[in-house]
């Protein structure tokens, strides 16, 4: 690890982003390159999941866009460090969101709100706002195509529907032991049909990125094949 951090230190720094499909371990990936790159982590999904919570406790009715318009004037997302655990956390307004954007009662509604234009326009100008210094490692669905479509490295992971299921039922079953394995399946298959089909930037692989199918790897597996891409496009 040391080796891969001194020769990246030496290069000039440069934007990865990772898109796919809902829990196929993007996260993960994004955060551990960013550690170890020393490279500033973004999860783009937070800011359409902060957006949506503030939609649903405003009962902002999303289908009129001036009401839309109104609430994203009042909406402030802020990503801070906590130094307990050094990982990115989602402020929404100043108040820290990063434990309740990720409840099923978001998830449920977050692809009908992302797929409207003027949220798009929001968030997209703000993530290329936090990437115009490079050296960033961001997640999404439209990152390689929409937000950086210059990015030096664009990587789209997939995995089996049943291994992703399985992955994020364990994460929400923790919070939630009620949780039934059908119902983050009907999320998961929802989710990912609105983000596939919608007509602004929808999910779909940008022509120059890498597929990662990590339905079989482990994690330092995975790991490794991303450094060595990262290693490559900085030669
Ligand atoms: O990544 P995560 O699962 O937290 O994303 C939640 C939702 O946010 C996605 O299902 C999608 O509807 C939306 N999203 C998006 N564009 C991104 C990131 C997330 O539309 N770049």
């Amino acid at each position: 690890m040391a080796f891969f951090l001194q020769i990246c230190e030496r290069m000039e720094k440069i934007i990865i982003t990772i898109d796919g499909w809902s829990s196929c371990g993007k996260s993960t990936l994004a955060k551990q390159l960013a550690r170890e790159l020393h490279y500033v982590y973004i999860d783009s999904g937070a800011m359409y999941r902060a957006i949506t919570l503030y939609f649903l406790r405003n009962h902002i009715d999303w289908t009129n866009e001036e009401a839309v318009a109104h609430a994203l004037e009042a909406i402030k997302l802020v990503f801070m460090t906590n130094h307990k655990n050094g990982q990115t956390e989602m402020y929404l307004n100043g108040e820290n969101v990063e434990y309740v954007i990720r409840d099923l009662v978001i998830a449920e509604k977050v692809s009908e709100v992302a797929a409207i234009k003027a949220v798009r326009a929001f968030a997209v100008a703000r993530q290329q706002e936090m990437g115009s210094r490079k050296g960033i490692v961001m997640d999404g669905r439209d990152i390689g195509t929409t937000v950086f479509p210059s990015a030096e490295l664009k990587i789209f992971m997939t995995a089996d529907e049943d291994v992703r299921v399985k992955r994020r039922f364990r994460e929400l079953y923790e919070k939630n032991p009620n949780i039934t394995l059908e119902e983050v399946k009907h999320n998961l298959s929802m989710r990912d049909y609105i983000d596939s089909h919608r007509e602004i930037s929808p999910l779909r692989k940008a022509d120059d990125a890498i597929v990662l199918d990590n339905s079989h790897l482990t994690m330092p597996q995975q790991l490794d094949i991303a450094k060595k891409w990262v290693s490559e496009r900085m030669k």
